[in-house]
Order: C-alpha cells, then sequence, then structure tokens
C-alpha cells in the first residue's frame, strides 16, 4: 500500500509540468516562435519529460523574449508592438462570444415578433358590461360569456372568416356562426338585427349585427362563444385574455 501511494504520487509530480507546458503554448505564440519545437511537445507526452521541460526553461528565459523586453525599455515602441498585438488578439474573441449571445437574443426577439404578426387579428366582440362568465350555470353549463350594453349596440366578428350561420336558432334566438382560418368557431347569440349571411366572407372587427334581447335572455346582451377546435367551447375570457383582450 505505502509503496503504491508513493508511485502515485511520484507519477502526479511530473503532471503539472506538463500541464504548464501546454497551457502556456496555446496561450502564448511568444514561447512557439522563441524555440518551444513541436518536436518537444512530441516528447512530453511520450513522457520523456526531463528533456522536454530542459527545453521548455530555455524558451521561457530566451534571448528573443529577453530581447523584446530589452528593446521596449530603450523605448522602441515599434518593435515591441507585435508583442502586445499578439496578447490583446484575444480580447476581441470574448466580445464576440458577447455578440454572438446579443445575436442570438436578438434572433429570439425577431422571431417572438413574426410570431405576434402572424398571429391573426382579433378583437373584442362587443363593448358593454361583463355580465356572466363561463362556467356552470343556474344548473346547466354557461358555455360562453354574456357582455350586455344597449339594443342595437355593434356586435363585431372577432377573427377573419365565413359566416355559416346567420338567423334563428333554439335558445339564442338568433345567432351567427363563424368559421375562422385556424379552424376555430365562434358564435354570437341574442342579436336583434343580423348583416351578414351563411356563406359570406367577414373580417376581425367587422360588424355582423346588432345586440338584442332574443330567445332565452333576461336582457338585452350578447352571448359569446369561442370553440378554438370547432367543436369544443373553452372560457372567452381566458382566450381573449391570452391575445392581450380584456373583456
Ligand atoms: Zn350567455
Amino acid at each position: 500500500m505505502y509503496n503504491s501511494s508513493r508511485k502515485g504520487g511520484k507519477h502526479r509530480k511530473q503532471s503539472p509540468n506538463k500541464g504548464r507546458v501546454a497551457m502556456v503554448a496555446v496561450t502564448t505564440g511568444a514561447v512557439s516562435t522563441a524555440g518551444f519545437s513541436g518536436a518537444a511537445a512530441g516528447e512530453l507526452t511520450t513522457n520523456k519529460t526531463a528533456e522536454a521541460n530542459l527545453d521548455f526553461e530555455l524558451a521561457a528565459d530566451s534571448e528573443e523574449l529577453l530581447d523584446v523586453v530589452d528593446t521596449a525599455a530603450e523605448g522602441v515602441i515599434e518593435e515591441a508592438a507585435p508583442q502586445i498585438l499578439t496578447i490583446t488578439e484575444y480580447k476581441p474573441v470574448e466580445d464576440l462570444s458577447n455578440q454572438l449571445v446579443k445575436a442570438v437574443e436578438h434572433s429570439a426577439e425577431v422571431a417572438a415578433a413574426d410570431l405576434q404578426a402572424r398571429m391573426p387579428n382579433v378583437v373584442k366582440p362587443a363593448e358593454g358590461a361583463f355580465t356572466s362568465g363561463f362556467g356552470p350555470r343556474w344548473g346547466a353549463f354557461h358555455s360562453g360569456v354574456d357582455i350586455a350594453n344597449a339594443n342595437g349596440t355593434p356586435i363585431l366578428a372577432v377573427m377573419d372568416g365565413t359566416v355559416i350561420d346567420s338567423g334563428p336558432a333554439q335558445g339564442y334566438g338568433n345567432w351567427i356562426r363563424i368559421k375562422h382560418d385556424d379552424g376555430s368557431l365562434s358564435i354570437y347569440g341574442h342579436m336583434e338585427s343580423l348583416d351578414v349571411v351563411a356563406g359570406q366572407r367577414v373580417t376581425a372587427g367587422q360588424k355582423i349585427a346588432g345586440m338584442g334581447n332574443m330567445g332565452f335572455s333576461t336582457g338585452t346582451h350578447l352571448h359569446f362563444e369561442i370553440h378554438p377546435d370547432g367543436n369544443t367551447p373553452v372560457d372567452p375570457a381566458a382566450w381573449f385574455a391570452e391575445r392581450g383582450i380584456s373583456l
């Protein structure tokens, strides 16, 4: 055990020298130009460390390096300049790293803005008071939201799409259903007047009807539903909130 431990210690003792030489070789151009040869590096990797280390010491104290120091001391800046440039060349690499990070961040911002731009334009279907939310109500399920206002208040298409129904419907009095380009379906109920017909193309914000109190309704309001998959209603308040619109 003791001998084995000593061998280990002896082996490790050589490692710092090898590491030091390698580090200097890659970070300081002056060392390689001052005579630290590829042959010496090769000998290092084959564990002929004594000879290689000797070469390295000579390289580090080489006359070329000392000449640079002497020349600079004598005030001949021009000849010392290349050595300074060799070192400062590493700083732009750090700057480049920062620039790459900034470029990636900028790319992400552009992608987010592009996604926003390609999202369908969405508008609120009517101005008014939010009087009833999505969820269980009166022993049934209220599959939309209610927005109350004066009779005839403009009802607007929430997105571009095609009208698939415009007319009387059980419970809704009158309803309008619009199939949107993303596959979603919006439903509007209780309207007093209808401005569009089935098959008609409408754009977001276009007036499609006037608010009313038709059908199963206890006051003039719009009943609005949104079915993102075309079949299943979700809470319109949350759906609008995701698009930056509060009801
Ligand atoms: Zn309702």
